[in-house]
């Protein structure tokens, strides 16, 4: 039994890999910043098998991240997997050049410096051998044309995938691994109802990276495979 750790775990892609995770027997803690949304999403997770652990933690938040890692210390758990999904894209994300400083300071600071955070704070909960999977988005690709809807996000995905490289290299010799996954288009609260991709099939790459018997590390992925930055 694995223990994994997903931000932003009460709805979309981050429940749904809860949730197959649990079914294949292990232990999720599922996270997000509203106690009530992570009580009601776990209450529906009861019976898939596993374990689950709640963890209120909003990713944003440099003390609130301390404090969840400080209770998972309190109840002696390890992490053999962090997943990094927790992820929010503005309505008003239009025009880099005319984005509101707020726009670019909350996309920024949930979607990039967060999981930097969470992995700064919960390393010493990490032995080797285990992971980070960073959840990443084709916006964020540097060798992809730019396609000019929600730029601050789609920035936001490149200065993660940017982390993960730099993690990567740094935690090469400690044996932990770092890598970054774009889901597709999924229909989710995120991703639209026009979206061709179902949750499940979001979910299937972020699984396989959390459960496959090994995999390298400072790599970007879509559906099990190696992609370019
Ligand atoms: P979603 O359904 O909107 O779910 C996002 C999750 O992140 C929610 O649980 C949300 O919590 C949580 N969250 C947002 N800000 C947070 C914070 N500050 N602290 C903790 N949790 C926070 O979106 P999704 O489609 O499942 O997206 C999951 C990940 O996949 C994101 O990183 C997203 O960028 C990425 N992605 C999605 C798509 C797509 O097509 N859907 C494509 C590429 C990449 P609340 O319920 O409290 O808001």
């Amino acid at each position: 039994m694995k223990t994994i750790l997903i931000t932003g775990s009460n709805k979309g892609i981050g429940y749904e890999t809860a949730k197959q995770l649990m079914r294949l027997g292990h232990r999720v803690i599922l996270s997000g910043r509203d106690e009530s949304k992570i009580r009601l999403a776990a209450a529906s997770l009861e019976k898939e098998g596993g374990e689950i652990q709640l963890l209120e933690m909003d990713v944003s938040v440099p003390e609130g991240i301390q404090s969840a890692a400080d209770l998972l210390r309190g109840r002696q758990l390890k992490l053999d997997v962090l997943i990094n999904n927790a992820g929010i894209v503005h309505k008003s994300d239009r025009d880099l050049s005319k984005d509101s400083e707020d726009v670019l300071q909350t996309t920024l600071t949930t979607n990039s410096l967060g999981p930097l955070r969470v992995v700064r704070t919960m390393l010493p909960l990490m032995a080797p051998g285990s992971r980070i999977i960073n959840i990443s988005s084709g916006g964020g690709s540097m060798t992809d044309p730019v396609g000019g809807w929600s730029p601050a996000y789609c920035v936001s995905k490149s200065l993660l995938n940017a982390i993960t490289r730099h993690l990567a290299y740094e935690l090469e010799d400690r044996k932990i691994s770092v890598n970054a996954v774009s889901p597709g288009w999924v229909k989710t609260d995120m991703g639209g109802k026009s979206a061709p991709r179902s949750v499940e099939r979001g979910a299937e790459t972020l699984v396989w990276m959390a459960t496959t018997k090994s995999i390298p590390t400072g790599m970007f992925f879509r559906d099990k495979k190696v992609i370019p930055w």
